[in-house]
């Protein structure tokens, strides 16, 4: 059995303050009914607008949060519902690489000390050995041990998302996801970083959830990739499968927004304009998710929620079009 992760039906809903004061609680369900499987050593790219719930799942799988209900099942065990200390050495296995590389780490601390935190954290290493593994992991994101002492104002963002990636790698995570890594990042400098996690990929054998929020961006680094809507995966396949057999509208709507570099191809395609609005994550809609947004909208859709599927060569989508 080469799974690594899976996920079952995963819900994440989060009680909203307006029911307070005599008003009924409402719930806003950010992750909302999410199930994939992720093998070892593989990049799994989750896509979506933002709010749709992608790094809350991320989050959720991390156990940062106790999931409303769902399995999570990491390397043979459903740690959903554990406690926190019988997470612990579960969620040393998992680390992330943050969106913002300007923010995630703190501007009072050197690069040594941001490093080291997670190994003082695990009780890793001390005193000279705890130095060492802080030289080898900068080496391993390609700065330097002269960058140890100094502090993350003195770096470029490309440089700042380096120390976020070698303090994600600095206790031998299995999995690690990846929240938009390169979305704050330079365009110059995007493809070195994502080429540096593909390289560490190899060479430590590290498994991805590569979370992004266009296509284009998962597109190479990705062997499945996930499409999700108002808390809902829509779509699920194999990259080049989801790219050429496009099946959910929502998919086939974010991919005419990719940019096309074959002119010839790009003069003939025109991005389909969603109309409408994404519904409210509290009062999601009986029907269909994305119902409200999608041209093919029929009464069937507006009544009965589609299933999230297979259908066939494990390519999942819930569209009630595809039969
Ligand atoms: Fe569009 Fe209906 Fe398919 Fe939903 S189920 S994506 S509304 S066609
Ligand atoms: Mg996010």
């Amino acid at each position: 059995n080469n799974t690594l992760l899976e996920v079952k039906d995963l819900k994440m809903y989060f009680e909203n303050k307006k029911g307070f004061l005599g008003k009924k609680i409402e719930y806003v369900k950010a992750v909302d009914g999410v199930s994939f499987k992720i093998q070892k050593g593989e990049t799994i790219g989750l896509v979506g607008e933002s709010g749709c719930g992608k790094s809350t799942t991320g989050y959720s799988i991390m156990r940062l949060y106790k999931p409303t209900a769902g399995e999570i099942i990491f390397d043979g065990k459903d740690i959903a519902q554990l406690s926190a200390a019988e997470v612990w050495p579960y969620r040393k296995r998992m680390q992330m690489i943050f969106q913002d590389p300007y923010a995630s780490l703190n501007p009072r601390m050197t690069v040594s000390d941001i490093i080291g935190e997670p190994l003082d954290i695990y009780h890793l290493y001390e005193g000279k050995e705890r130095q060492e593994r802080i030289y080898e992991l900068l080496n391993t994101v390609g700065l330097g041990k002269d960058h140890a002492s100094r502090y993350p104002h003195e770096f470029s963002g490309g440089q700042r998302q380096r120390v976020g990636i070698a303090r994600a790698l600095a206790v031998n995570p299995d999995f690690v996801v990846c929240d938009e890594p390169i979305s704050a990042l330079d365009v110059s400098i995007q493809a070195q970083v994502v080429n540096m996690l593909e390289d560490l990929q190899a060479s430590l054998g590290l498994t991805y959830l590569f979370i992004a929020h266009d296509l284009s961006m998962v597109r190479h680094i990705s062997q499945k990739v996930g499409v999700m809507y108002l808390g809902s995966l829509v779509e699920f396949a194999e990259t080049e499968e989801l790219y050429e057999q496009t099946l959910h509208p929502y998919t086939k709507a974010l991919m005419s927004a990719v940019p096309e570099l074959d002119p010839a191809i790009s003069k003939t395609k025109k991005p389909v304009m969603l109309q409408g609005d994404v519904p409210s994550p509290i009062d999601t809609p009986v029907g269909c998710k994305f119902a409200s947004r999608c041209p093919y909208a029929t009464k069937r859709c507006h009544e009965e929620r589609p299933i999230f599927r297979n259908v066939g060569n494990e390519h999942y989508v819930a569209c009630h079009l595809v039969e």
